[in-house]
């Protein structure tokens, strides 16, 4: 048998030699953060990669600094939201992060249900939302990278005036080839975490098509400063260091290579999966982000058996939004609808492993692993 652990993530960022020169260049100038020459050299290859204007990508020292400083840049400079309109509309098909950021901006979290078919909160469903007339945020989520209908999040901020953030953590794939996701009133975070496929180590990103947005992204991200030291608005420290950002253009300089072997990975997953009765089925990249490879377990009970069978055979997997948001003991208080589908999806969604260095035998492994539980599950079933 084999003994040897498959973890569920195993990130490769630039060695030091691919680093080393960006480093250089960071002892020769002594500057080390606040919007440097690297950090605006890496905001503008990325925009570039996008086929976009520089203004359109802010960095930040984390996704989920980015993601805060997109809420508060979006839904108004004030400290804090008015006291009618108190309440952030989002799901809890994520990660802590999305409903944390929330509330660090002033919000609470009153959670959503998502859509069975496309794992987000249906637009139009937000728009006739009972609670919509005390919400002075929408925060939707790209699960496991997949993109929401952008158009659609645009004409519910304008239909409803409450400000719509996007957090599209792992969706950066997605949006690389299509950039026409990228929004002029709708800001997008994305997240440069280790786990991502694109990293800085820690890091993320504001995307979004509006001068004056991103004006105000770079303030908030620093201490509330336009051009002087006076704090203007209400603000925090979210800023990318030069060491971060030299990452970062390392991870781009070799990023078409890192695509390829992700591409290979979610190939091999595929032709190796083909035609099997693993009990359920896999959501593969492109779909889903190159960081996933999610089994959607026909039911509850062979999502359980493959968790536990997986783990006997020393293979690492992963509930990535655990149960959703709404059952986590912080945010268990807060309000939110019922939540019959993310309940569900949460009971029968397991991430498996996935790098990019990932060799063919480890996925014959999660497979077979995958059809022992389902015999398990068959067995104790029919006896
Ligand atoms: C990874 C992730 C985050 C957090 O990003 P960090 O860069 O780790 O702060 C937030 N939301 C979602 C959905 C994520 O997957």
């Amino acid at each position: 048998m084999r003994t040897e652990y498959i973890p569920v993530c195993r990130p490769l960022l630039p060695q030091a030699a691919a680093i080393a020169d960006y480093i250089r260049t960071i002892d020769a100038r002594r500057f080390y953060t606040n919007r440097g020459p690297l950090t605006c050299l890496l905001e503008e290859r990325l925009a570039g990669h996008l086929g976009q204007p520089a203004h359109v990508v802010r960095t930040a020292s984390s996704g989920t600094a980015a993601l805060e400083v997109a809420i508060l840049a979006a839904a108004g400079s004030r400290a804090l939201p008015s006291k009618d309109r108190r309440l952030a509309l989002l799901p809890a098909f994520t990660f802590a992060a999305t409903a944390l950021a929330v509330e660090r901006c002033g919000f609470r979290p009153h959670f959503v249900d998502v859509d069975a078919t496309t794992w987000m909160p249906d637009p139009d469903a937000l728009l006739h939302h009972p609670l919509i007339g005390q919400a002075g945020l929408i925060v939707v989520v790209a699960p496991y990278g997949v993109m929401p209908d952008m158009r659609a999040l645009e004409n519910l901020q304008a239909a409803t005036g409450v400000p719509v953030v996007v957090d599209a953590a792992a969706a950066f794939e997605q949006i690389l080839d299509h950039p026409e996701l990228i929004s002029p009133t709708v800001p997008v975070m994305v997240s440069f975490h280790a786990t991502k496929t694109f990293s800085t180590g820690e890091g993320g990103a504001v995307l979004w098509d509006s001068r004056e947005g991103q004006d105000r992204v770079v303030q908030v991200a620093n201490f509330g400063f336009r051009g002087s030291r006076e704090c203007r608005i209400g603000g925090t420290n979210a800023k990318m260091s030069e060491y971060h950002a030299a990452v970062g253009l390392a991870m781009l300089d070799s990023f078409t290579d890192r695509r390829r072997d992700y591409a290979r990975v979610a190939r091999l997953y595929r032709d190796l999966a083909a035609g099997q009765d693993l009990g359920g089925r896999l959501h593969l990249p492109p779909a889903v982000s190159s960081a996933y490879v999610l089994f959607e377990a026909q039911d509850g009970p062979t999502f359980l058996q493959a968790e536990t069978t997986l783990l006997d055979l020393f293979v690492e997997t992963r509930r990535w939004y655990e149960s959703g948001l709404h059952v986590q003991p912080h945010f268990a208080r807060e309000g939110q609808d019922p939540l019959p589908v993310t309940a569900d999806l949460s009971a029968r969604l397991l991430g498996l492993p996935v790098f990019p260095d990932m060799g063919e035998a480890d996925i014959l492994s999660i497979l077979a692993a995958l059809r022992a539980a389902l015999s398990v599950t068959t067995l104790v079933t029919q006896g």
